[in-house]
């Protein structure tokens, strides 16, 4: 099973693989603005420009550290968006993207009362990632709670960077 951990921030997403670092070391000597073991996550992606943390995982000898760029280096594919539809599972409480069948990506709330959602998690199969789907679910989200007159929790941390990173959310964020 993969060791994967995924920390996101607002414009980049680092992924760590423990499985396959070699600890060289050069994460946390090099940036330790960025990298550091001391602290609890050890990966701060908000800690520094999306192009220094890019510059600086590039760096990884063993390809343990790799990224998934948010910003405006990494345009969301439209095609590859529109591709996509997002189902609204109500039994189970969460939104999804199916391929071919399996699940690409799904992100679950749970509700606080009938005009509170939460959300508490979101995941992108590995295979899916840098296509936009997260924002695509979070997107999917805010529009129904904008018809039914909800407000969110964005509890998980990628959908709370996707709050922080589009003001146009505001309107349905629980203050
Ligand atoms: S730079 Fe890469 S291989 Fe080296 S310690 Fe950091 S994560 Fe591990």
């Amino acid at each position: 099973m993969s060791e994967q951990k995924v920390y996101y921030g607002k414009d980049i997403e680092v992924m760590f693989n423990s499985e396959v670092c070699t600890h060289s070391g050069i994460c946390v000597k090099g940036f330790p603005a960025v990298f550091n073991l001391s602290k609890r996550p050890w990966v701060d992606p908000d800690a520094a420009t999306a192009d220094e943390i890019a510059r600086h995982i590039d760096k990884c000898p063993s390809g343990a550290l790799t990224y998934t760029r948010l910003d405006s280096e990494n345009p969301i594919k439209k095609e590859e968006w529109n591709m996509h539809i997002v189902e609204h599972d109500t039994a189970h409480k969460r939104f999804l993207i199916r391929d071919k069948g399996a699940i690409a990506a799904v992100m679950t709330y749970v509700t606080s009362s009938p005009e509170l959602y939460i959300i508490d998690h979101t995941l992108v199969d590995n295979a899916y990632r840098g296509q936009g789907l997260g924002d695509k679910l979070v997107n999917a989200m805010v529009e129904y709670a904008r018809e039914n007159g909800i407000k969110i929790i964005p509890l998980c941390p990628f959908a709370k960077g996707r709050f922080e990173r589009y003001p146009e959310y505001a309107d349905v964020l629980n203050k």
